[in-house]
């Protein structure tokens, strides 16, 4: 047994301050008032940690991140993997690996990967949960970063036309090839599973017959990288779209005659909203407005992190095999394209807390209850007894200072 003692528990509705934890069998065994030892069960001399003016969250959820600390989901081998052993010192506990549009062989590769991951665990790493694909599916007019000559039609795709449906002129990225647009939904049928939600633009001709197809496949369909009007919006959600890919970011900005896709993920219940929480994707005020018109349990905070995270500005680094350079606020390609954030889940949640304002218990509903409820993951993300031991301990600043995945230190700060 575990016993970490005399800490803030951010609780799901309230802070127990101080409170003591008890983790056994990779489960939290007890959570009681108070920082005494010797109160929790007993039976045997358990490990204990003080842990007076600190904070037990628990342990963050990313649902969408390429990759951090120089590894990309796309580069290959072991990089699933890699990415995993690194994450947990930011806190994270578990998450999606997250791809950028790509040929069917690089996403084999990948999902592979993340099959192998998910079937045999690595010790001390983040758990890996079915990838997200931001996919050959969205608008090339929203692209970002995505490589051009990878985008294909959904229509194309659905009927199978080889060769057929090019959504845009060959890129600039080396990976692309040529390839027909069915070769990707094969890739998500093979791999099913392991591909939890899919991003695309329901705009597109045959894109709702495609929010269908993905659905019966068991992934969720999230909206995203989108010109989708606000009918065709929630054309795509009555069709059963549930989530939506970084709200605000690569859509049409919100007008008060021309709601579009962001108004109409705002004002929709059912569907849980992404958030890019660094600061510089999404102006402070507008997080706060995004908050309070979902409420926490219908946003999911996200890093959209990319292998520039966690590397010193400067540094270059590669998103889908195309090489992007480490700035002071986000990575960028060479021609100056916003390529994703150098963000983790550790300063997301400082930003919640800091920068938005929020409760730690708010913040923790973005970081972790929201991702863990939306991907089905029962018994995660909240501190609750019987729970599944994945806690994260922070200090006063809200650092990392330990991380527990299934009740085994996974990260130590010292
Ligand atoms: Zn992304």
């Amino acid at each position: 047994m575990i016993v970490l003692s005399g800490a803030e528990l951010v609780l799901p509705d309230r802070i127990l301050t101080p409170g003591t934890l008890a983790i056994e069998n990779g489960r939290i065994a007890d959570i009681r008032p108070g920082g005494a030892q010797g109160r929790m069960p007993s039976g045997h001399s358990p490990s204990l940690f003080a842990f007076h003016g600190h904070y037990i969250v628990p342990g963050f959820i990313d649902v969408h991140v390429h990759g951090v600390d120089g590894f990309d989901s796309l580069d290959g081998n072991t990089a699933v993997r890699s990415i995993a052993a690194r994450l947990p010192r930011y806190g994270v506990t578990a998450f999606c690996p997250t791809t950028v549009a790509c040929a069917p062989d690089a996403l084999r590769l990948v999902l592979d990967q993340v099959r192998s991951a998910r079937e045999t665990a690595d010790p001390r790493s983040a758990r890996v949960l079915p990838a997200h694909l931001e996919s050959n599916f969205i608008n090339p007019e929203y692209r970002g970063a995505q490589p051009m000559g990878c985008l294909r039609s959904p229509r194309a795709a659905l009927d199978g036309e080889t060769g057929a449906g090019r959504a845009g002129a060959s890129g600039r990225a080396g990976k692309t090839g040529e390839f027909a647009a069915s070769d990707i939904l094969r890739e998500i049928e093979r791999a099913a599973p392991d591909v939890g939600i899919v991003t695309l633009a329901p705009e597109l001709e045959g894109g709702l017959d495609l929010v269908r197809w993905v659905l019966a496949r068991g992934p969720r369909v999230s909206l995203g990288h989108s010109n989708a009007t606000y009918d065709e919006a929630l054309a795509a959600i009555a069709a059963g779209a549930r989530h939506a890919t970084h709200l605000f970011n690569r859509m049409p900005p919100l007008g008060h005659r021309a709601p579009g896709l962001a108004g109409a993920i705002l004002q929709t219940d059912e569907v849980a909203a992404e958030l890019i929480c660094d600061g510089f994707h999404v102006h402070p005020a507008i997080v706060r407005m995004a908050i309070a018109a979902k409420r926490p349990s219908r946003v999911l905070a996200i890093t959209d992190g990319t292998a520039a995270s966690g590397l010193p500005v400067g540094r270059r680094a590669r998103l889908g095999g195309q090489p992007i350079t480490v700035g002071e606020s986000a990575a960028f390609l060479d021609d100056g394209t916003l390529a994703g954030s150098v963000l983790t889940m550790d300063r997301a949640f400082q930003g919640l807390v800091g920068r938005i304002g929020l409760s730690p218990v708010d913040a923790a509903t973005l970081c972790s209850t929201t991702p863990a409820r939306e991907l089905g993951l029962v018994g995660h993300g909240v501190l609750a007894p019987d729970a599944v031991a994945d806690l994260v301990v922070l200090d006063a600043q809200f650092s990392v200072v330990q991380t527990y995945i299934a009740g085994q230190l996974a990260y130590s700060r010292t």
